[in-house]
């Protein structure tokens, strides 16, 4: 090579390694994202994942106690304002939309939902009252709708796309003995999520569903009355419970809090953008293997 040539890509080449060691600007920085169940186990993992890419997270419960632990956690370990609470039931409409104002005021509006607020409760089908049934629907049906309405107004407003990732449940797309009105609200949500899909599309806001396998550790939903649920139909304790998820699946790994944490992350940042009314199973190849 010519002298001045050679010096040209030696120069370019510094450049460019120069250019690989610079800090990378966050893939979240000035998002807003709600996040519902913020206080539990896949909640606070999500919120974690999104402010270590650079959001500002609000985490909505309705659980006072739990919901000052994961925000004096997070903000702990986050400089800035980037954590704020929110006492919100979302089966309450007014709740919903006044917790849905009071962001556009803070915070200029919102760009990601996470709608993940949740409960596991179910019963045989002759033992399913009509209050448990109704309580699975509020809560994991209704619940999802009033949720995402209100970030759906905020988003068309604001006109720049937008992403709602649903925490659903493997249980909604395969049935789960002893649990019928659990896994028919699931299956809702994940309708849910495909009609609004196709609502949102024109106007960039995607919908999309993370689907859980059981995922025992960190999650307050194992330590209640669906422990015992699950406890009493499969014949064993929480240790056997998780050994049994493990082994049936194809990965023989555990489903963590940070698994759904990272696909969460993945369906609301830019990496998914050509994705909407899709699904993510986080199951350890669950929900494809017939192993049990
Ligand atoms: P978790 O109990 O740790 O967290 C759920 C949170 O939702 C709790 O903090 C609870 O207070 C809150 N919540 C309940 N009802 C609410 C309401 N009406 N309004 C607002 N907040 C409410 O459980 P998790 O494991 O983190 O579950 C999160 C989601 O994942 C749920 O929707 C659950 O159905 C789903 N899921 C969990 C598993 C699992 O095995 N843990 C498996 C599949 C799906």
């Amino acid at each position: 090579l010519p002298e001045q040539e050679a010096f040209d890509i030696e120069y370019w080449l510094l450049e460019e390694a120069k250019l690989q060691r610079m800090p990378k600007p966050k893939s979240m920085a000035g998002r807003v994202a709600l996040v519902t169940g913020g206080a539990g186990g896949i909640g606070s993992a999500t919120a974690e994942r999104y402010l270590s890419e650079g959001a500002c997270v609000v985490l909505a419960d309705i659980d006072e106690v739990a919901l000052k632990a994961s925000s004096d956690n997070l903000s702990g370990r986050y400089s800035g304002d980037v954590v704020r609470t929110v006492m919100m039931n979302v089966t309450d409409e007014a709740a919903v939309i006044s917790a849905f104002t009071d962001m556009s005021v803070e915070y200029g509006g919102v760009d990601i939902l996470v709608s993940n607020a949740g409960i596991a409760s179910s019963a045989p089908v002759e033992e399913t009252t009509l209050a448990l049934w109704n309580k699975n629907m509020d809560i994991l049906s209704t619940g999802y709708f009033l949720v995402s309405r209100e970030a759906f107004k905020i988003l068309r407003v604001q006109d720049m796309g937008g992403s709602i990732v649903f925490v659903a449940s493997k249980n909604g797309l395969a049935a789960s003995p002893n649990a019928s009105a659990y896994c028919t609200a699931k299956a809702a949500e994940i309708h849910l999520a495909r009609c609004l899909a196709l609502e949102g599309a024109e106007a960039g806001i995607r919908v999309n569903v993370v689907n859980p396998d059981a995922v025992l550790k960190g999650s307050k939903i194992w330590s209640g009355e669906w422990l015992d649920q699950r406890a009493s139909t499969y014949q064993t304790d929480k240790d056997g419970l998780e050994d049994m998820y493990r082994q049936r699946s194809m990965l023989k790994r555990s489903v963590l809090p940070e698994d759904i944490a990272e696909a969460a992350y993945f369906l609301a940042s830019e990496a998914s953008a050509k994705s909407t009314g899709n699904i993510i199973n986080v199951d350890a190849g669950n929900v494809q293997a017939f192993t049990r």
